[in-house]
């Protein structure tokens, strides 16, 4: 495989259809899957009121807004649309069973060179590229939130993802104006292992009464140039979310040093979960 043309993403939620959002824009042909159309319908309304965004300011035309959507073909055929794909890229929920599921489907439909990439933020890719049977064209393509903006696309190789794959995807991944990082399979790769454990030794500060969230974010925003304090960003994040990368870390190198801060746990338990539910460390 020496060249990638043809996407389908699976999953058109938050991260998905960023994904597709930018594969388009940068002229790759995108099959978007869904499992109902409502869901299909709302992940192409969000991709064109983020293009209305770039147009207004003036990042990309109008000819250039409708020729991306003329490149996403939103798909409830999971089968027919990996069945032309050369790359393949998962953003459904953190779940291993449900992806596990889909992986199975995607081996079985799609062609023998296509890649199979996966966005997970932090279940092992030699894991899932063991539920199908070409993990040396298995790899993790990690996108940041909000896709359309962030930079950054952490590729991670599987124990046994092939180099020319992982040479293939820094490729494509620079196609779409992004930095292509790489990383080897280790949990929660590189971005999570240092973030997640700075999000929680920031909750600790307030478990302990050491300073208030505010002046704990107003210390790492002024004092270390960071643009968004930890727990606005982990607000933003989800506290759950926050949480599940840490008992994978946590149960990942059976350490001590990643144990999810109390607070962290208790928040979660009362269901205060950051912007998604209105309050987390604030109130949106
Ligand atoms: P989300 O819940 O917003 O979207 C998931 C989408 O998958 C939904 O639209 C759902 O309808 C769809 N889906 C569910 N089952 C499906 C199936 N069988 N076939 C096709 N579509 C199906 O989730 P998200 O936040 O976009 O996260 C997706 C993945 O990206 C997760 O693995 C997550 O860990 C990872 N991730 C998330 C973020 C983030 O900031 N949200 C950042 C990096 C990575």
């Amino acid at each position: 495989m020496s060249e990638i043309k043809n996407i389908a993403v699976i999953g058109g939620g938050t991260m998905g259809n960023g994904i597709c959002h930018v594969f388009a824009m940068n002229g790759f042909n995108v099959q978007l899957v869904e499992t109902k159309q409502e869901f299909a319908d709302r992940a192409m309304s969000t991709i064109e009121k983020n293009l209305d965004r770039m147009v207004k300011k003036e990042k990309i035309s109008s000819d250039e807004k409708d020729a991306t959507l003329e490149h996403i073909n939103p798909n409830l055929d999971l089968p027919k649309a990996v069945s032309n794909a050369d790359l393949i890229v998962e953003a459904v929920p953190e779940v291993y069973d449900l992806k596990k599921k889909i992986f199975e489907q995607v081996d079985e439909h799609a062609p023998d060179h296509a890649v199979i990439a996966s966005n997970t933020s932090s279940i092992s890719i030699t894991k899932l590229a063991a539920c199908t049977d070409r993990p040396e064209k298995f790899i993790g393509m990690h996108f940041f939130n909000p896709v359309p903006v962030m930079k950054l696309v952490e590729v991670i190789n599987g124990l046994e993802t092939d180099e020319s794959v992982t040479e293939l995807i820094m490729e494509t991944t620079k196609k779409l104006g992004k930095v292509a990082v790489p990383a080897n399979d280790s949990p929660g790769f590189v971005s999570n292992r240092v973030l997640m454990p700075m999000i929680n030794e920031a909750i600790f500060c307030v478990y302990e009464g050491v300073a208030t969230a505010e002046n704990v974010d107003e210390v790492m925003k002024l004092g270390m140039a960071h643009p968004m304090g930890p727990l606005r960003l982990a607000d933003f994040i989800g506290l759950d979310v926050c949480l599940d990368i840490l008992d994978v870390l946590y149960e990942g190198f059976k350490d001590p040093k990643y144990r999810p801060c109390p607070l962290l746990v208790k928040m979660v338990d009362a269901g205060k979960l950051g912007d998604k539910t209105g309050e987390g460390f604030y109130k949106r």
